[in-house]
């Protein structure tokens, strides 16, 4: 089942990241499915350039900005459409419990040559 992302809406009831149902609720506090409750959003920025800050309102998290007020979380996704962008990789730090699993590709196969050998 696929609900169609309504503008305006007050209430996040889907994950943002997949857009599957949301049933838990990350560590900010964005209602979030059980694949992403260890995903963390990116920096949301407004549409005046400077940073949003997240909150958590009666109806669910919301968007602050410090020039231009409150800004409901679903417009603030859409100016930020890297935020929920999975692909982009994080920056390191600033949150300690941050549990996100990273692959890492470490490349085994060494190619070998014998062009040296040949050389005399
Ligand atoms: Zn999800
Ligand atoms: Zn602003």
């Amino acid at each position: 089942m696929r609900i169609p992302k309504k503008y305006g809406q007050s209430k996040v009831n889907n994950c943002p990241f997949c857009g599957k149902q949301s049933i838990t609720q990350n560590e900010q506090g964005i209602p979030v499915c059980v694949e992403h409750n260890t995903t963390s959003l990116n920096d949301c920025k407004c549409m005046c350039g400077d940073y949003l800050d997240l909150r958590q309102g009666k109806f669910g998290p919301y968007f602050t900005c410090m020039n231009c007020g409150n800004l409901n979380f679903n417009k603030g996704l859409e100016l930020n459409p890297d935020a929920t962008n999975l692909k982009i990789s994080q920056p390191e730090a600033t949150e300690p419990k941050k549990k996100q699993s990273q692959f890492k590709f470490t490349p085994t196969e060494t190619v070998v040559t014998s062009d040296e050998l040949d050389f005399m």
